[in-house]
């Protein structure tokens, strides 16, 4: 109605002769500033609203394979839990935990479970949120998310708030380093003023909690004790942890008995917590597609594939690079199998992500030091699919590039550890040319090893290629008994 009336005047007066201009430009920036100060108040009132956790929506029960970090940050987080012990001896609160590690990990669970534990309001923002172009705004968001942690648990009859900041290196990032760093400085700045703020006699405790997969980019003034006096590190799980994951995640799944989660476990180093739920969500829906009531155990294993390499293309190679692709696969789940009988688990010409088809290994058990011979043994199998290539069509393709890439880079982590002839050698100083050389040597010492082998296996190589065409898919078991490795 307001602006109805608004033009119907503007027009009544030019048409009544008066110049109307700086009256329409009045108008342009009330409505310029009305945006701001509303754009602003949108933040200053989700921060307000907070987000409570009980137990139910988090508890340290439903973490899975994080049992170091969960106990180190129960031990800071008794701190607050037996307040009135720790003002008697004079101890300082506690006033940030410092999470980090690799993304999908549970960070964001572990706060929610602190919450929780300590029968806290839960109030949460992102590092990205308080990165605005305009100088102050930040600063002011920041101010607001700790009173907004204050309104919150007053209101709630608590007498702790938790504060969870995701991604803080946004903005706790090292000060002077962004083109814009008067607003990311005066954002730091404020934080660091807020959890200077923090007292133990105070009505409410605030307890702030950050996560980061980058601690390195932090500002030191964060780090330093009676900051985040806690850093507590989430690290991938292991084998162990990934089993109670994958159990934690199926709990409300109907499974088959042939599923067999301890394989699973092990066939899945590197996963993180965030994968491993996604894997036992989506061979739910692999079950659902086919209209089934139990989960079984082959959709777990084309579950793994997908969350590994994607969703399946509807795209179809033709034939010639399909039985390029065949030879290329057959090619690394031989070496594979002669170097670690049992290796493979997978070999399929399915269409994937980025790629046209994959051999998919198990790991033989959680590795996390390497040494020269098993680096090695990676080149070989890397660099075997473009020589079954080579030596079945007469020549390479462009599908070998990735290949290359990962070869180079494990030959680059033997020069780089001490085990080249190079000796120990500094990686930063080190002449190109020299690290040219031993590359090259290295790759092709295993060239020649491979093709030796493969030579030797050119008959069954073409058997396996043959049935992969004919099946898309075909099992280390398989493959075994084609090679003669396995009996019956
Ligand atoms: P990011 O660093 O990317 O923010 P994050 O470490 O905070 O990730 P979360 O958001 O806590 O990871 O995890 C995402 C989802 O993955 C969770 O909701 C949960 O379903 C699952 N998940 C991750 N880690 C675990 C774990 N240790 N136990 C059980 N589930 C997990």
């Amino acid at each position: 109605m307001g602006i109805g009336f608004g033009l119907a005047a503007v027009i009544f007066l030019a048409v009544a002769g008066y110049d109307v201009i700086p009256l329409i430009f009045l108008a342009g920036a009330g409505a310029a500033l009305y945006f701001i100060v509303r754009s602003r108040g949108v933040v200053a009132k989700n921060f307000n609203e907070g987000k409570t956790v009980g137990r139910q929506e988090a508890a340290f029960t439903d973490i899975g394979g994080q049992t170091a970090a969960i106990k180190e940050l129960q031990e800071a987080l008794d701190f607050i839990k037996n307040h009135s012990d720790i003002q008697k001896l004079g101890i300082r609160p506690l006033k940030g935990i410092l999470l980090t590690g690799p993304p999908g990990t549970g960070k964001t669970l572990l706060a929610k479970a602190a919450a929780g534990y300590t029968d806290s309001a839960f109030v949460t923002a992102s590092g990205s949120e308080f990165i605005e172009m305009y100088a102050g705004v930040g600063a002011q968001r920041v101010r607001k998310l700790f009173q907004a942690a204050r309104e919150t648990s007053l209101k709630m009859g608590k007498n702790n708030s938790i504060i969870f900041i995701d991604e803080i290196e946004i903005l706790g990032g090292k000060r002077g380093q962004t083109s814009s760093h008067l607003e990311y400085d005066q954002t730091l700045n404020e934080l660091l003023v807020q959890m200077d703020g923090i007292r133990v006699d105070d009505k409410v405790r605030v307890l702030l909690i950050a996560a980061t997969n980058r601690v390195d980019m932090l500002d030191p003034a964060l780090l330093r004790p009676g900051r985040f006096d806690r850093q507590v590190k989430v690290e991938l799980p292991d084998r162990e942890g990934r089993l109670e994951i994958l159990r934690l995640h199926t709990r409300n799944k109907p499974l088959d008995d042939d599923v067999n989660l301890d394989s699973l476990a092990r066939e899945t180093f590197g996963f993180s917590g965030a994968h491993l739920e996604s894997l036992a969500n989506e061979a739910a829906i692999l079950a659902m597609r086919e209209s089934l009531t139990l989960v079984y155990h082959r959709h777990f294993h084309e579950a793994v594939d997908k969350v590994m390499m994607g969703e399946r293309l509807d795209r179809r190679p033709s034939p010639a690079d399909l039985n390029r692709v065949a030879i290329h696969e057959a090619g690394h789940a031989f070496m594979s199998e002669e170097l670690r009988m049992g290796s493979v688990s997978t070999l399929t010409i399915t269409p994937r992500g980025q790629t046209l088809g994959y051999m998919r290994q198990t790991p033989e058990d959680d590795t996390y030091l390497y040494t020269r011979d098993y680096l090695e043994n990676q080149i070989a199998v890397m660099l075997a699919g473009a020589l079954a290539e080579e030596m079945m069509l007469g020549g390479r393709s462009t599908g070998a590039g990735n290949d290359y890439l990962q070869a180079t880079k494990t030959a680059d982590q033997i020069i780089n550890s001490g085990m080249s002839e190079l000796g120990v050698v500094d990686p930063e100083t080190l002449p190109r040319s020299f690290r040219y050389r031993t590359q090259k040597k290295i790759l092709q010492c295993q060239e020649e090893r491979v093709q030796i082998f493969l030579e030797m296996r050119k008959c069954q190589l073409s058997q396996v290629a043959d049935l992969l065409l004919e099946q898309e898919k075909i099992t280390g078991t398989q493959l075994r008994k084609i090679m003669g490795t396995l009996t019956a």
